[in-house]
Formats: C-alpha cells, structure tokens, sequence
C-alpha cells in the first residue's frame, strides 16, 4: 500500500484492517453492500438513550405497563420496538427512595445496546468496573451521586446472558407533565445508576 502524503491523519492499523476485513466479508457475500454503513448509522441515528428514555417514560405514566417491565423487561421492551443484538434478555430494575441500582460489566463492556446504544468509555474503563464492586457509594460519590447511609446500593453485574436498565425514580414535581416531556427528563446516566433525576 503506498503512503498518501496528501492526507494528514491516515487510518490507523485498525482502520485499515477493520476496512480490509469488511471489504473481504462483502466481496463473498458474507454481508450485504452497505449494510455496515447502515448498522453504523443506526447507532449514530436511531439507537441511543432516547429509547431507553421512552421506556422509562412510559413506566412512568403507565403502571400496567410498569409491572410488566419489571417482570419480564424483554419482552415489556419489545412493545415499544426495542430488541435485537446485546439485548437478547434485559432486566429492568427500579429505584426508589430507599433503593439504589447501578449497573456495571466487571468482565468487559457488556451494555444494554438497544435501550441505550453503546456504552460511554468511563463504562469500559477498569476503575469503574473494579470500584462500582468494591465501593460503590463513594464511587457514585465522585461521579456526582451521593447516596445517603440509608439507602441501599444493588450493583448489578452484566454479562453475556443478561443486560440491564435501571429504572430512574419519576422526579418529584412533574405531575403535570406528559409521556413526551417526560421522555427528554431522562438521561443516559441516570438509566445506568450513576445518576439520579
Ligand atoms: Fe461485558
């Protein structure tokens, strides 16, 4: 491969693999023209926090709906049009006053993708993967979630087989508002444990 002079910021070795590897697969017909432009735009696009954010609000606004998110996520997901890759089995577990739920992959990154895209690097990096076991509350602390001695803190291990959601508590004062201008109160954050509303 010649070198192009004209191009300052050349790919890297990874770039020219992943890009050798991609054009490999689609010339044997492994994968369809464009399909990993496609995949790329829907992670870019369609497939982030906002539908983890539109569960959420309509948990809020629907405990029917609630009860069955609780109990089977997977499913109760799926009625909104989520699913698909890393999101096989999804546990949707809810704070309350006195209940704290965050959400960690000990092992690598494993991360509810369809609900909330793909995970922020602090997510993947070993610090929080080692010290969202070992200590929770001050990490949460520093990361700008005190917690209260009283309340109690259940960290949840992803993995392969099971991904999960934390259900934010509804904030206090948004009695008046609907399923919709709830959906934009919801972060990303606050869906993993690392946050409350
Ligand atoms: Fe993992």
């Amino acid at each position: 491969m010649s070198e192009d002079h004209h191009n300052p910021t050349p790919p890297s070795p990874i770039e020219q693999r992943v890009a050798a590897l991609e054009e490999l697969l689609t010339e044997r017909g492994y994968v369809p023209e464009g399909f990993i432009e496609d995949v790329n735009r829907a992670y870019e696009n369609d497939i982030g926090p906002m539908n983890g954010a539109k569960v959420v609000a309509r948990a809020w606004t629907d405990p029917e709906y609630k009860a069955r998110l609780l109990t089977d996520g997977t499913a109760a997901i799926a009625e909104l049009g989520f699913g698909g890759p890393e999101g096989h089995y999804m546990k949707v577990v809810e704070n309350t006053a006195d209940v704290h739920n965050v959400v960690v992959c000990t092992l690598c990154s494993c991360y509810p993708w369809p609900v909330l895209g793909l995970p922020p690097k602090w997510y993947k990096d070993a610090p929080y993967r080692s010290r969202m076991v070992r200590e929770p509350r001050a990490l949460l602390a520093e990361m700008g979630c005190p917690l209260d001695d009283d309340v109690e803190i259940r960290v949840w291990d992803s993995s392969a087989d099971a991904r999960y959601l934390v259900l934010p508590a509804r904030p206090g004062g948004t009695e008046g508002l609907s399923e919709d201008e709830l959906v934009g109160l919801v972060t990303r954050d606050s869906m993993i444990g690392v946050a409350r509303l």
